[in-house]
């Protein structure tokens, strides 16, 4: 469990990485630390795209219903002008925004704010995703959580999409995706790169 550093004593920001595949908790953690720095009565705003919107317009809503509410925003420059004055910042669904993310909140960390942000680190193909991968490399504190492999029981680090549709970004829940492990997931891909064949030669 992460726990928070004990460095106080002269204000200074930073930036924490909450990754991991579709269903492995990315965003309870994320909650879980946003609630807790609320009760300390520090001041929290938590930031979600604009695109994401599966659940609910304003709330971060975890796959187990625990919420927290947040603003949905355009793009990764309204999180300079809607965090004056605030001690934490919360990002979920990271991966959706724009690459420009990485730098304001590299402008937020200096200005002393903690900055917490919850993405998946690799998109369906099992390619880094979006501004993830820069995010990683300048936080100063990374947590990657996992799911469990719907196929094998072991650890999965993947999102397995099961509907065939070819755009990087298809939201959704239990129906699109499962989670899987690197060999779980890599056998569906042969699979299914099998069975595209197998129509083609069909036709
Ligand atoms: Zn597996």
């Amino acid at each position: 469990m992460f726990l928070e550093p004990h460095f106080k004593s002269q204000r200074s920001g930073w930036i924490e990485v909450i990754c991991g595949s579709m269903f492995s908790g990315k965003t309870e953690e994320l909650i879980r630390r946003l609630k807790r720095a609320r009760i300390a009565n520090q001041r929290v705003e938590i930031f979600k795209p604009k695109i994401d919107t599966r659940y609910d317009e304003t709330k971060i809503v975890s796959h187990d219903k625990n919420h927290i509410v947040s603003t949905p925003i355009e793009n990764s420059k309204a999180l300079l002008m809607l965090t004056d004055e605030v001690d934490v910042v919360g990002i979920d669904e990271a991966q959706f925004f724009d690459t420009d993310l990485t730098d304001i909140c590299q402008e937020l960390a200096l200005k002393g704010i903690r900055v917490i942000i919850a993405g998946l680190d690799m998109d369906f193909r099992g390619k880094p995703f979006g501004p993830m991968p820069d995010l990683l490399a300048v936080a100063e504190y990374i947590t990657k959580v996992h799911a469990i492999c719907q196929h094998c029981g072991n650890l999965a680090t993947h999102s397995y999409r099961l509907v065939q549709e070819e755009g990087t970004v298809v939201l959704g829940e239990k129906e699109s995706y499962e989670p899987r492990c690197r060999t779980c997931y890599q056998m569906g891909n042969i699979l299914s790169f099998n069975q595209a064949r197998e129509v083609r030669n069909e036709k």
